[in-house]
């Protein structure tokens, strides 16, 4: 049997939005996408496309731990680039090998399980 804090029926209500699935605890107080951050071990490479664009691709990050989209959006507005993020990996426009590795360790990423092949 499992015992709530609450009456079940406002659980269910704040659930989704306001508890975290993980720790149960209000999004605000929820450390599990912090947890989440230092066990990833991060790739970074650079892919050339045709027509000569190139593209850094970040991979190894667990969509369902870290949330993925909104990193590739804060990385979009960091380095003023487009780009995506699909399938487990954010692919953004341009070559930002150099400087991503210290964004990602100012958004929480440890630098020792960042690497960036250059
Ligand atoms: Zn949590």
């Amino acid at each position: 049997m499992t015992k709530y804090k609450y009456p079940l029926t406002i659980l269910i209500d704040v659930l989704e939005d306001e508890l975290c699935m993980v720790c149960g605890l209000p999004q605000d107080l929820c450390v599990c996408e912090e947890i989440a951050k230092e066990e990833q071990i991060i790739r970074v490479f650079l892919e050339k496309r045709r027509y000569g664009k190139s593209y850094t691709l970040v991979t190894g990050i667990d969509p369902n731990e870290v949330d993925l989209g909104g990193l590739a959006k804060k990385l979009k507005s960091k380095l003023a680039c487009g780009g995506t993020q699909k399938e487990g990996r954010i692919e953004l426009q341009g070559d930002h090998r150099y400087k991503i590795k210290q964004i990602l360790e100012d958004f929480g990423f440890p630098g020792t399980n960042i690497e960036v092949q250059l």
